[in-house]
């Protein structure tokens, strides 16, 4: 049995609890999360993910962690909690993993939130994984290779290849629930896609993209009547998880509205750039700087192949990151890069210009950062774009459905008289 081996205040994952232990990982984006299971396990970890959609799992967050913590911390800390204490897991042979952000918001400090809500909660054993790519904490049982990193931005392109051809074919299938059946068989499928030795797989992940992009054209649809599009922005875990916004996707469909979301990766360069940004304002390594920029680079060369076979296939592809970062020109400084920052008022801006202008925002409780990236902006962008129908949606502990649901059908039927009279 793994022993227990505590280092600088935290306890280690070891490498026998790599043999022994399963890591449990928060549900985020759920397009997303299966393939960066699927990623790790490929990798040798015994991964699973928590799917628990209960929103009331909230009241584990809320009783282990103090009452002024944002509502995304609140979530992810009760689903682990939740998960421990409830569903049956041997809680001596769990450990958690978390993103660590590192930037000036909360989400750099969830971990610590974590570990002290164990401790409360009676679980001091329950190691905490930190996934950084900054090398914050290190841990001998869990280690971002650059083969697993690879296999996590492969993650990351196909999770958001998926969520842009759902979003676009689901609302005009012809035969109802077309368009799940072959999301479930393309998931199934990609556990065993993760398998392989090579460092780089870029043949490999162009051929499964093509396949997947074949197989969601040959679904019949049905757009003689094409319905309005609302985009989805806001802070990301809100903005993505089913957990913490109720459900938003699955209700905008059922109002009869096409969903546009953002893609993720934006959220990761943004991020990269956010670290360039602080270099050349204020200082730091230079080869941090061209690191970071190469990221970028590489990431936008595999994205603009995935563009263009999504144009050749009669889908809508997402704008590549230097226009989305240009859009927040006139509106917000690129140094507001706390949480979402520019990131949230630039997609407002891409989603107006592209024929979305009716925009649900997700705001978390205690999200001063996108208080002011994304309900903060709302009066300025209608000021310029008299046509955007942007609702702000409060998500808080006591989130009433029905308040939310209220709002949400008021800009549904704003969309709706728009688009009649246009
Ligand atoms: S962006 Fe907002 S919700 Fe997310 S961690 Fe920061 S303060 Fe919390």
């Amino acid at each position: 049995m793994a022993e227990l081996v505590q280092q600088e205040n935290r306890l280690i994952f070891t490498e026998e609890m790599k043999k022994e232990y399963t890591i449990l990982v928060p549900q985020m984006a759920p397009y997303h999360f299966n393939f960066f299971v699927s990623a790790f396990a490929s990798e040798g970890y015994n991964a699973e993910l928590l799917r628990t959609d209960d929103y009331d799992l909230i009241h584990e967050g809320m009783k282990y962690s103090h009452n002024d913590i944002c509502v995304p911390a609140m979530l992810v800390i009760g689903q682990f909690i939740d998960a421990i204490k409830k569903r049956g897991i041997d809680a001596k042979k769990v450990a958690l993993i978390i993103t660590q952000t590192g930037g000036g918001c909360r989400a750099s400090n969830y971990i610590a939130l974590l570990r002290k809500a164990l401790e409360k909660s009676g679980y001091p054993y329950v190691p905490v994984i930190s996934l950084n790519a900054s090398g914050f904490e290190k841990n001998p049982g869990f280690k971002v290779t650059p083969r697993l990193l690879h296999k996590l931005h492969d993650a990351m392109l196909f999770g958001d290849l998926l969520m842009t051809l759902v979003n676009q074919t689901r609302p005009y299938e012809r035969y109802e629930g077309d368009t799940k059946r072959l999301l479930l068989e393309i998931n199934d499928e990609m556990k065993a896609y993760f398998n392989h030795a090579s460092l780089f797989s870029w043949r490999r992940q162009k051929r499964k993209s093509k396949d997947i992009i074949e197989r969601f054209k040959a679904l019949e649809t049905d757009k003689t009547e094409l319905k309005p599009k609302v985009g989805i922005v806001g802070e990301i875990y809100v903005k993505y998880s089913p957990l913490g916004n109720n459900h938003l996707e699955e209700t905008l469909e059922k109002e009869g509205c096409e969903v546009v979301t953002p893609p993720l990766y934006d959220f990761f360069l943004y991020s990269f750039d956010s670290g360039i940004y602080d270099i050349v304002e204020y200082g730091g390594s230079w080869k941090k700087k061209q690191v970071l920029k190469l990221a970028i680079w590489y990431v936008e060369v595999r994205r603009n192949k995935l563009r263009k076979m999504l144009k050749n296939a009669g889908f809508e592809a997402s704008v590549p990151y230097k226009k989305i970062k240009a859009m927040a020109n006139g509106f917000i400084s690129h140094g507001a890069h706390t949480g979402e920052g520019w990131l949230l008022t630039a997609e407002m801006v891409d989603l107006i210009e592209h024929g979305a202008p009716n925009i649900v925002c997700t705001q978390p409780f205690g999200c001063l950062p996108n208080h002011i990236a994304g309900k903060g902006m709302i009066k300025k962008l209608k000021k310029h774009y008299p046509k955007s129908n942007i609702v702000a949606i409060d998500y808080d502990t006591s989130a009433s459905k029905i308040n939310q649901l209220n709002r949400i059908n008021l800009m549904v039927s704003n969309a709706k008289r728009q688009q009649m009279k246009d």
